[in-house]
């Protein structure tokens, strides 16, 4: 019986090494797809951090501070999910990219910035749609619930890009006035390397 068992794999194995190796060159196929789309979205996200940043300095500038605070907040968003995608792709053995997708635009005025922000989101919702999917047909659950987690932000981002929009079109100067001479202050206390180091006391 032990005999058996032990060359019963022997007898089956041409066929099932074959098997085994053919996977292994689609499993690798499929990593490169998503690795590839990862990739595709990591430079979106490049090019949304750079964007925020730009128009937070210059709302700070405006002195427009809450607006200028929220839009810090969400470069930070945008900084995390490009350290996601990053993660996950060194995670399937790739290499991150680190070009942005399109230039950063700069010099934008008021009424620009917040429609130009949303439809950057809503681009970006669609692409990662699509990328997801991508995802889903090499059978890369993980990915797919990162694309899950970071549309849902995608879509938190819209809502507000999109109704300050509106605020500004219905309402312009009335609301703008509400706007002006607030505080920019994001209540964050991050800290650096050199902060960290020295205690970390408030730099
Ligand atoms: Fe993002
Ligand atoms: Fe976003």
């Amino acid at each position: 019986m032990r005999l058996a068992l032990i060359e019963r794999p022997y007898s089956i194995q041409p066929t099932k090494e074959r098997g085994r190796l053919m996977t292994r060159a689609a499993r690798e196929e499929r990593k490169s797809r998503v690795i590839e789309v990862l990739n595709k979205a990591r430079a979106m996200e490049l090019h949304a951090i750079g964007q925020y940043m730009n128009q937070h300095y210059g709302l700070d500038d405006m002195d427009f501070g809450e607006l200028a605070a929220q839009m810090k907040l969400i470069a930070i968003d945008e900084m995390r999910h490009a350290e996601k995608f990053a993660e996950r792709v060194k995670e399937l053995g790739g290499e991150p990219v680190t070009l942005a997708a399109s230039a950063v635009e700069t010099g934008q005025e008021m009424e620009v910035i917040f429609a130009f922000d949303t439809e950057l989101e809503d681009d970006g919702i669609a692409a990662y749609n699509e990328f997801r999917t991508e995802c889903e047909d090499c059978g890369d659950s993980v990915s797919v619930k990162l694309f899950d987690d970071i549309i849902n932000d995608e879509q938190a981002h819209f809502n507000y890009f999109d109704s300050v929009d509106a605020h500004i079109k219905k309402l312009g100067a009335a609301y703008l006035a509400q706007k002006a001479g607030t505080s920019s202050a994001t209540g964050l206390n991050t800290q650096g390397f050199v902060a960290r180091r020295s205690g970390g006391a408030p730099v």
